[in-house]
């Protein structure tokens, strides 16, 4: 557990006290190993308990959206930024309105993978502990580096996109192929092998809603699967609603997923929805030039009209 730079800390207790923010979304230690938990801090003299290490691993913006039109200080790294920007596009919070912390982020660890590494259940990690480069528990001492999140080992975005300070220095980041280079697998194989795919990763939903809950871009006030008049989505477990609920959540991201992960990492069955996030993310990066939350001065495609837009996706007899 690292406490933030010194440095930091005053400036967020300057911010708290000088009321140009309300309440400060950070990091701090929880009760669960190797995660970090959301931490909510409203009184200058507290800031002492906000972290930052690699067990941060929520996307703390996925809070914005209940304190709009409030003055709010949050701490990000590179990817959750990029959701910062989206809200700003879509009216959901307002920069002048945020103190922002970007964090120049090597990557979060994955508990199962710890647990992987050391043939225990993730509920048997005990004694853990992050020195450095280098993470303890059990009484076994591995890199970080090998116990990182899929997604933060070809991270395109480590470093953030919007702040008033920053933590650490500018991280190298992968380049397009080596991030998508999970959609290219996909997208490699045949359509039955692809249908096959897709039908297997979802058999371990339970539709729990973890991964909608944590989506910073997931903000409606009533959810399309939890409507009644009228209503869309069955809510059973089949695999009928359960594909047309995975489906459907991609589709109100289309053009607004900024590729975090946080829906994948939250997600206790183990369903890679990255699958079809990242596909989705790469069709409008090739078809339309465009990346949700890099810029919030470029207009989303779903957003524009444009006489030679890309139309041949459209149907016709
Ligand atoms: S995706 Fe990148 S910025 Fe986000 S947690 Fe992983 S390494 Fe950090
Ligand atoms: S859908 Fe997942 S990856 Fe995309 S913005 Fe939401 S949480 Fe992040
Ligand atoms: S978090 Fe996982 S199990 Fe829960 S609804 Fe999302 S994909 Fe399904």
């Amino acid at each position: 557990m690292n406490t933030l730079p010194q440095a930091i800390q005053e400036r967020i207790a300057q911010w708290l006290e000088a009321g140009e923010i309300e309440v400060f979304i950070g990091y701090e230690r929880g009760p669960v190993p190797l995660r970090a938990t959301p931490a909510f801090v409203r009184d200058p003299k507290e800031v002492g308990r906000l972290i930052w290490d690699a067990t941060c691993e929520n996307n703390l913006v996925a809070f914005l959206p209940k304190y709009r039109g409030k003055k709010v200080g949050i701490l990000v790294k590179g990817c959750d930024s990029r959701a910062i920007n989206g809200l700003i596009q879509e009216g959901q919070v307002q920069r002048a309105n945020l103190k922002v912390i970007g964090v120049h982020c090597a990557g979060v660890v994955d508990p199962l993978q710890v647990a992987r590494r050391l043939g225990v259940p993730v509920e048997a990690l005990e004694q853990v502990g992050l020195e450095g480069e280098l993470l303890r528990a059990n009484g076994v001492t591995l890199p970080v580096a090998e116990v990182l999140y899929d997604l933060c080992k070809t991270c395109a975005q480590h470093n953030p996109v919007v702040a008033d300070e920053t933590i650490g220095s500018e991280i190298p980041d992968a380049s397009r192929d080596e991030a998508f280079a999970h959609v290219r697998e996909m997208e490699a194989l045949s359509s039955d092998e692809r249908w096959a795919r897709f039908t297997q990763e979802l058999e371990r939903c339970n539709l729990c809603y973890a991964c909608r809950n944590a989506c910073p871009m997931c903000y409606c006030n009533v959810c399309f699967v939890d409507r009644t008049m009228p209503r869309w989505f069955n809510q059973t477990t089949t695999a009928e609603d359960i594909q047309f609920y995975q489906i459907m959540r991609t589709f109100h991201l289309a053009g607004r997923c900024v590729g975090c992960g946080a829906c994948t990492r939250a997600c206790p069955q183990g369903v890679n929805l990255r699958l079809l996030l990242d596909k989705l993310r790469l069709e409008c990066l090739e078809l339309f030039g465009y990346e949700a939350g890099i810029n919030p001065q470029v207009e989303p495609p779903l957003r524009t009209y444009r006489q030679d837009d890309y139309n041949d996706f459209i149907m016709s007899d």
